[in-house]
């Protein structure tokens, strides 16, 4: 993906959530079993279905919780690219934004 298609993405996927797409933000992953469990749902999706990637994964446009969790402080934040790594995501993201698979 070169630099103009994943800035086309970051601003679809910003669209979405603007636009009200609801995700599922609920329940947060506590456990490294229950983590491995979304990451499995995410393995079942075609990795161009950028929809069904946020909504599984819970993304919201905004900083999450009452620690305003955001993707900045994810270990998977590629600062320079603006990118999440976590493999079974690979998308564009803003620093602003958040998903339950957040770490530190
Ligand atoms: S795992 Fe979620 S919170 Fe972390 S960088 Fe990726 S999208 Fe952001």
């Amino acid at each position: 993906m070169n630099n103009e298609q994943q800035h086309a993405l970051l601003r679809k996927m910003a669209q979405l959530m603007k636009s009200g797409l609801e995700t599922q933000t609920e329940p947060f992953p506590e456990t490294e079993k229950e983590f491995a469990a979304i990451l499995d749902e995410l393995r079942k999706l075609d990795a161009n279905d950028v929809e069904a990637k946020m909504v599984i994964s819970g993304f919201v446009d905004h900083p999450y919780g009452p620690d305003r969790q955001r993707c900045m402080e994810c270990m998977y934040y590629l600062v320079h690219r603006e990118w999440c790594d976590l493999p079974e995501l690979a998308v564009p993201v803003d620093a602003d934004w958040w998903c339950r698979l957040w770490r530190i």
